[in-house]
């Protein structure tokens, strides 16, 4: 076909096929001849008479989805038999099409976007290709580009360092509630890939004392998690750590950064948030902090009767809890023995860690976690004895302790589930572009 292209960029003597404007530039160009390039979402033709046809082309780009309606015979009869997902250029001035190229025919598409209604379908995760290409998943990875951006600025400000996070090594977080760490062979020796970071943050704040870093975890997460709707096999966190700091520090922050995070995407994404029809709600501060005996003695007058003391709380009941609140929450000293061995014993009250969650309201459940850590080294070797943790491969983290860490406070804030609430999403596998699922 003479139209179909295979060098790019076009060449033709009479028109420069480059591409000179997006869909969401139009309106200014609009007295400009213009080449676009894009995908073919969707067409329909309509017959006026017997001899005149219209074709309501509804083209997309990066920035948007743009209808033109094309009446010129040759270019009505080029698209017509043209795949939806095809990639072409188009000569335009104002909204009429002058011309047209191809520039990648498309077989048919499992799964067209111009299609798709039911967006929580673990179908869009095996067509994520094609799922990808949605203005709603479009809006969602918008939203998530401004919460890095957000991100980065807070901490600018805060004097915090970014660092790169580990993705591999010779022990990582056991304390990751019943999930299994993935395992691979690192010339001849089982090295783990990250679960957290935790015992890296420890290294690094001897040295910068204030730093973050967006790290990838990867956890084997039960099969059951699948019904959470917060669960990824492969996830990220915010993770943060600062010396000399107590679990206070750390919570504040971390109310700072969410009212940072959120005003920021409400100021640079409205047009995605009303996409989504989301109205998020900005915070104020202080969040309303609940003990984890608090928690409990609500819970247990609720339908969660049966609930120990001293136990994990239950992903549902958490569901329930964060369904009483309409905004973020804290659930601070969890007991002793629930938690990874690094999260702070209390020395007032040893039954009792200096740690915390963040809750998010609506049902969304748990949004971070954190602590002040242990940094002396017996006690941590003491309390990773009683909760049995296997110490191969923590030769260097106990030299490490021995050698001048000095206490501090940092949590760990998931990605995933930060994009899940600001933008409403029933599953977490929409936040993310990538995900696998358990
Ligand atoms: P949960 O109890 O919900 O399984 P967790 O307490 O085991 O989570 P943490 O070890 O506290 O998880 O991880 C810190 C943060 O990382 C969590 O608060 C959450 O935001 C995020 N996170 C943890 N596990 C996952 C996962 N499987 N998928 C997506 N995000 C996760
Ligand atoms: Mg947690």
């Amino acid at each position: 076909m003479k139209d179909l292209i295979d060098s790019y960029p076009i060449q033709d003597e009479e028109f420069k096929w480059q591409k000179s404007c997006f869909v969401d530039e139009l309106s200014e160009k609009v007295q400009r001849e213009s080449c676009l390039m894009g995908w073919i979402h969707d067409f329909e033709i309509q017959n006026l008479s017997d001899r005149t046809q219209v074709l309501f082309l509804i083209f997309r780009d990066g920035t948007g989805l743009k209808e033109f309606q094309i009446t010129k015979p040759e270019l009505v009869k080029k698209i017509a038999i043209l795949e939806r997902e095809s990639v072409i250029a188009i000569r335009t001035l104002g909204t009429k099409v002058n011309d047209l190229k191809i520039i990648s025919q498309a077989k048919p598409v499992p799964i067209l976007p111009c299609l798709i209604t039911d967006h929580s379908s673990i179908d869009l995760v095996i067509n994520r290709a094609y799922a990808l290409r949605t203005e709603r998943m479009k809006a969602i990875l918008k939203i998530q580009d401004s919460i890095f951006s957000s991100v980065r600025k807070f901490f600018e400000k805060e004097k915090f360092y970014e660092i790169r996070p580990p993705i591999i090594g010779p022990a990582t977080d056991p304390g990751i509630r019943g999930a299994k760490a993935g395992e691979l062979d690192f010339y001849g020796k089982r090295y783990k890939l990250t679960t957290s970071m935790i015992l890296y943050k420890q290294m690094t704040i001897c040295s910068l004392e204030k730093i973050y870093s967006f790290s990838p975890n990867i956890r084997l997460e039960d099969h059951a998690t699948q019904e959470t709707g917060r669960h990824l096999a492969e996830f990220y966190q915010i993770d943060v750590e600062q010396a000399f700091a107590d679990y206070h520090d750390a919570m504040n922050l971390g109310e700072k950064l969410l009212i940072t995070i959120f005003k920021a995407v409400k100021r640079n994404c409205k047009k995605e948030l009303n996409l989504l029809e989301r109205n998020l709600i900005i915070p104020t501060r202080p969040f309303q902090k609940l003990t984890y005996k608090e928690v409990l003695e609500q819970l247990r007058e609720m339908k969660f009767g049966d609930l120990q003391d001293g136990q994990e709380i239950p992903w549902n009941a958490e569901k329930a809890l964060s369904e009483l609140f309409d905004a973020p929450f804290w659930i601070t000293d969890y007991p002793y023995g629930s938690r990874g061995f690094y999260d702070r014993q209390n020395p007032e009250n040893p039954s009792s860690l200096k740690d915390f969650d963040l809750m998010y309201p609506g049902g969304f459940g748990e949004a971070m976690s954190g602590s002040e850590r242990e940094y002396l080294y017996d006690k941590v070797k003491r309390k990773m004895l009683e909760q049995g943790v296997p110490l191969v491969g923590y030769k260097w983290y106990f030299d490490m302790l021995q050698r001048g860490v000095p206490p501090s406070a940092g949590f760990g804030l998931g990605v995933e589930r930060l994009t899940r609430y600001i933008c409403g999403l029933e599953k977490i596998w929409e936040a993310t572009a990538f995900p696998k699922v358990p």
